[in-house]
């Protein structure tokens, strides 16, 4: 039987860990239970060993599993998550140094960010050691599972295996790893406020909201009046050099889509407008709200 943990107030072990005259940590408040999307995090960790610690929002708080491995796509990793402390949903958007000496000290940047969905009831799910969710984050995608395994002889705390289920986002470790592949920040959430507009950073960088660092030399602009999309062409061999990839060809029509603030246009390589003959198309773009 896996053990269940006494009430406590919640944020009551997390706050008592804490020097807040010290760490750069918020010491936050439980938030308002949400029915709507729940916040997920990865906060990657650099402490006295690396690790990925993985947040879902579930009662105001953020639940919490401190992942050492971090995240894996290909189903057969099973990756060991220990349960730590709830954190409040304020810690979802920090990034800073918690100072040597004290709990955690290392560098903390949020490595990804989105909404979560379980599948039944979490609450339940968590008490049964079984949660199965699917994450729309920047980085990570569809159905993974947490499951509470027993603690090895003598070890102390509460171990979990987080892995990727058998879905279309799966990827074999062969083909792709995304700790490696994707290591930085993808910065703290947009305010929920319409777009900031681009500010400079110390590096002359243009820092976008949405955490895309764009050139040092990109100038802000309004876009051109026409575009000519990049064609394919006939070549004698593969480069070799470079970087590139394989797409396959599907034959159809070649559309540039313009998203300028006012209503998403589509317009073939002809420069004909054709938004009147595809509105599906028309209402999904608008949707992204570019
Ligand atoms: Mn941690």
């Amino acid at each position: 039987m896996p053990s269940r943990r006494l009430p406590a107030p919640p944020l009551e072990l997390y706050r008592a860990k804490r020097d807040f005259s010290v760490t750069p940590e918020p010491s936050g408040d439980v938030g308002a239970a949400q029915d709507g999307a729940r916040a997920y995090v990865i906060q990657k960790h650099a402490a006295t060993r690396l690790h990925y610690d993985l947040r879902l929002e579930h009662g105001g708080v953020m639940w919490s599993w401190a992942v050492p491995k971090g995240p894996s796509y290909d189903p057969s990793d099973k990756r060991i998550a220990m349960r730590t402390e709830d954190h409040p949903i304020e810690y979802n958007t920090f990034e800073g140094t918690i100072p040597k000496g004290h709990y955690g000290a290392g560098t903390v940047l949020v490595w990804d960010r989105g909404s979560w969905e379980p599948a039944g009831d979490p609450a339940q799910g968590l008490a049964d050691g079984k949660l199965l969710f699917t994450l729309h984050g920047l980085k990570l995608k569809g159905q993974w599972e947490l499951v509470r395994i027993k603690p090895k002889g003598g070890e102390r705390g509460d171990p979990w295996i987080l892995f990727k289920k058998c879905d279309a986002h799966a990827r074999s470790k062969r083909d792709y790893d995304v700790v490696r592949a994707l290591p930085d920040s993808v910065g703290p959430a947009p305010p929920a406020a319409p777009a900031q507009p681009a500010k400079r950073a110390r590096n002359g960088r243009v820092r976008e909201a949405a955490g895309v660092t764009l050139p040092a030399a990109a100038v802000r602009a309004v876009p051109p009046a026409t575009l000519a999309p990049q064609l394919a062409t006939p070549a004698g061999g593969l480069p070799t050099h470079g970087q590139w990839i394989f797409e396959i060809k599907f034959d159809g029509y070649r559309m540039l889509a313009r998203c300028d603030g006012a209503k998403p246009r589509l317009v073939t390589r002809n420069g004909h407008d054709w938004s009147n003959k595809m509105p599906a198309l028309i209402d999904e773009l608008a949707a992204l709200k570019l």
